[in-house]
């Protein structure tokens, strides 16, 4: 029978985690950091208990499976792992892992693989190699660590419990994780591969990367005759001009409206109202540039954009290539990052009767 348990340690003071609202209590992939560490716990079923050390319980109102328990920490971190320690002591544990609630992306597949060399190892520690080069300062003397030499601690960390009960019973030091009782103890540590993903989110700012946020764009145009055809910001020899206050260019009113839903901030229609004489006639491409102006100014950029331009005539293929250069050179993207689809309607409706021309579009951006 497993006798495994996970401690969650969730109760740091982030002090280096630059905001009002408690580090723990962030949402982070839509859920509080801390929670992603008992689900995949929960999920592992490798657990008889998982404990969450927390100074503020009672902001949890979330119930989780019976055995996941709630628990007050301490003042600093090995306060509260002593305390877990402590209090999970009357269930006489076999194993029992330690991890940092800080770090929500460690994978499943690292609970089996500590718990597998616990089996002959009674500290077992994911680390991995560092990439940069490691100085330290003594006094006001500057040293180099070999980087070779230099693993960076992850959390989980798995213990045999008596072991590790016993030397954190009689340390006296504050400690960054648990494996340094082991080394400062002279005690047998076995390392494991880490993951590259299983990073610790101590600043704000690293809770922004991975953000992708998709928007969807729709227009359509009447075709009328004594009109210039734009499309995608290229002007495109044709019988028929798309009816409209500026140029009637679909596909970038169409990539605007999907971009400006990606930023949630409403529509065309409310940036560029037309009923204002400033925008009468105005090109498109002039539009878009605001809109992209937007993106720089909240740090966003654009990971794809798929478009499908929906007419009989003209055909897309013939012009494909230069309608993707000019989105390629006012968005200032790559043309890898852009697709452009035609769609006919079978001769149907008002487009299919080559009276209209319509656009849809979908784009991805990130922070
Ligand atoms: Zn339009």
């Amino acid at each position: 029978m497993i006798n495994n348990y996970f401690i969650i340690l969730a109760s740091g003071q982030s002090k280096r985690f630059n905001s009002a609202k408690q580090k723990q209590f962030i949402k982070y992939k839509n859920r509080a950091l801390f929670e992603h560490s008992i689900l995949k716990g929960v999920k592992s079923k490798l657990f008889k208990k998982i404990i969450l050390v927390i100074n503020n319980k009672n902001k949890i109102k979330k119930k989780y499976s019976k055995d996941v328990l709630i628990i007050k920490g301490g003042k600093e971190r090995s306060d509260s792992s002593l305390i877990a320690l402590k209090y999970i002591k009357k269930f006489k544990p076999g194993n029992v892992l330690i991890h940092d609630a800080a770090r929500p992306d460690f994978s499943i597949k690292l609970l089996f693989n500590i718990i597998k060399n616990l089996k002959k190892n009674q500290a077992v520690i994911p680390y991995l190699k560092a990439k940069d080069t490691v100085k330290y300062k003594i006094k006001n003397e500057y040293y180099n660590l070999q980087r070779n030499n230099s693993l960076l601690t992850q959390t989980p960390q798995g213990f045999k419990f008596n072991k590790l009960f016993n030397l954190s019973i009689k340390n006296k030091n504050k400690i960054t994780d648990e494996a340094t009782l082991f080394i400062n103890n002279n005690e047998k540590v076995k390392f494991i591969k880490g993951e590259i993903l299983n990073n610790k989110i101590t600043f704000k700012e690293d809770i922004k990367i991975n953000k992708i946020y998709y928007g969807i764009g729709f227009d359509i145009h009447r075709l009328i005759k004594d009109k210039k055809l734009y499309l995608g910001g290229i002007k495109i020899p044709f019988h028929s001009g798309l009816k409209g206050h500026s140029d009637g260019d679909v596909i970038i009113h169409s990539v605007i409206d999907s971009l400006l839903g990606a930023m949630r901030k409403k529509d065309i229609g409310s940036i560029f109202p037309d009923n204002q004489k400033k925008f009468k006639n105005i090109r498109s491409s002039k539009m878009l540039k605001t809109v992209i102006e937007m993106l720089n100014k909240n740090n966003l950029y654009i990971n794809n954009l798929d478009i499908n331009l929906i007419c009989e005539q003209p055909k897309v293929s013939i012009y494909r290539d230069r309608i993707i250069k000019s989105l390629t050179s006012l968005l200032d993207i790559d043309r890898g990052i852009i697709n452009l689809k035609g769609k006919t309607v079978e001769k149907l409706g008002l487009i299919g009767k080559e009276k209209a021309i319509a656009c849809e579009v979908i784009c991805s951006i990130s922070e």
